[in-house]
């Protein structure tokens, strides 16, 4: 096995028992990139000198006999909507093509403070906004699956990264999805975190009210690592909460699953079904007890979601104005600098969004949208919270299909939209979800993903129900 193949846990075993370096790992990490990067293009910035001089800075620590984190020297990618000091950072757009951080997000001191070795920046959907990958400035990422296929997205190359064995994991983040459908149509465990479990200082906004950065690995362990060492309450996000986790096991004889009926409805792909019930039936096998329940407004959660996140975002974006960050287009006055620089520099999703956003703020549909959108979104939570008033979890596909065809959905925004169907909800009640892989199609062997829901601050619980089911098909 080559090293880049290793999950967190395995690198750190073989760290710590010096069977090879943080530098020879890395090393590893960056030729697999070099080689592989022309094909699937899931790195905008690679981070070579970086990477290397903190890798070794953790063979130093090693090579003294110091104790080490299970982060320490272990070779990670950064979606580049992170700030990492001194890292371009682009958000893969144009106007942000040449823009360095100039501090670190939180979410990136923590890490640096583990030990962990940063080797690059991952594309995306310019600004978070989309669900294929495709929508990057500067070209679409290809699924290693299949080059012919989306990854997803907006987290397109960290999936795509770690599911090719360009990292051992990743860092991604979710206003609507962006971290489990990615996860889901590559095959890797990817977690969005309650929202306010993780800081969001130094994360370029999408919709504030809904964007959260979560872990995408290749094992469940890998992803509760990852997470662990990035959550916690940040006094630069006002948003971020402390929670102490508890420490109790759960026994899969007292887990009661829920499973949302409004998500297995027409539209979704007869393989994804079969495969996800499959999923479910497992952990009834296991001994968990399985009931339909019912999230009545399910089908408003794509429109409210859809008014919700371009308002946030229209106000957002508005910073990029040709003046203090990144592409500046001059002009005889302020205001053609500013047309200008935002023509240029945005691509047609984000117009769109900043358009739609616009619009729904202004005087006199401000009450029929935005505020109806609001009343919604929390009807929507209270959907949540009654089924886990007799739940521990809820199930339910990530995405109605598997991956899809690079070109299928570019022209047809809505189709896009239609594609986070099972995902918004959550981002709108604020409940966390993983992406668990679950089985392939029988007929193109694409990956798809069981997501598991849980309550509020729940994402302990979740991981020991997903490592239950990883558990329950290795042995
Ligand atoms: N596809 C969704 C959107 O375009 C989700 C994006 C995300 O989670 N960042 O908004």
């Amino acid at each position: 096995m080559n090293l880049n193949e290793l999950t967190i846990e395995k690198a750190h075993q073989g760290l710590k028992k010096r069977e090879f370096s943080s530098v020879e790992l890395t090393e590893t990490v960056l030729d697999r990139i070099k080689k592989r990067n022309k094909d699937i293009n899931a790195y905008l910035t690679i981070s070579e000198e970086l990477a290397l001089s903190q890798a070794r800075k953790a063979d130093k620590i090693i090579a003294n006999g110091d104790k080490i984190g299970p982060l320490a020297g272990i070779p990670l990618a950064v979606k580049d909507a992170i700030l990492v000091e001194g890292v371009r950072c682009t958000a893969a757009s144009k106007i942000l093509e040449s823009y360095v951080a100039p501090y670190d997000a939180t979410v990136i001191k923590k890490l640096r403070k583990a030990g962990a070795v940063f080797v690059g920046k991952t594309n995306l959907d310019e600004f978070t906004m989309g669900a294929s990958g495709e929508r990057s400035a500067f070209g679409p990422t290809k699924n290693p699956y299949d080059l012919d296929r989306v990854p997803g997205g907006s987290s397109s190359g960290s999936a795509a990264a770690v599911a090719d064995n360009q990292c051992l994991a990743a860092l991604g983040t979710d206003t609507g999805g962006s971290i489990r459908q990615p996860s889901s149509f590559c095959g890797v465990v990817g977690l969005k975190p309650t929202y306010g479990r993780v800081s969001r200082f130094g994360l370029i906004a999408h919709a504030s009210s809904l964007d959260q950065i979560g872990p995408m690995a290749k094992t469940v362990e890998d992803a509760r690592l990852l997470f662990n060492a990035i959550k916690g309450k940040d006094e630069n996000d006002s948003t971020s909460v402390e929670y102490g986790d508890k420490e109790e096991m759960i026994d899969i004889k007292n887990l009661k699953i829920g499973v949302p009926k409004e998500y297995f409805v027409e539209g979704i792909d007869p393989e994804v079904e079969r495969i996800v019930k499959e999923a479910i039936t497992q952990y009834e096998k296991l001994g968990a007890k399985i009931t339909e329940v019912s999230l009545p407004h399910t089908q408003y959660a794509v429109p409210c979601y859809y008014i919700i996140v371009p308002a946030e975002a229209s106000a957002n974006l508005a910073r990029y104005d040709g003046i203090r960050y990144g592409l500046s287009e001059q002009s005889k006055d302020l205001l053609s600098g500013y047309l200008k620089t935002r023509q240029r520099g945005f691509g047609d999703e984000v117009r769109r969004r900043i358009m739609v956003g616009t619009y729904v703020l202004s005087a006199g549909y401000y009450d029929a949208y935005y505020l109806k959108a609001q009343k919604v979104r929390t009807l929507i939570k209270r959907d949540f919270d009654s089924a886990f008033e007799k739940n521990d979890v809820l199930m339910t596909p990530v995405s109605p299909t598997p991956a899809f065809k690079i070109g299928e959905k570019t022209d047809n925004p809505l189709a896009m939209y239609l594609a986070d169907i099972y995902t918004v909800s959550l981002n709108l009640a604020g409940v966390p979800g993983l992406s668990l892989p679950c089985g392939k199609t029988a007929s193109e062997g694409l990956p798809v993903g069981l997501q598991i829901i849980g309550r509020h601050f729940d994402e302990e619980k979740i991981f020991q129900v997903a490592e239950i089911y990883r558990q329950s098909k290795n042995n």
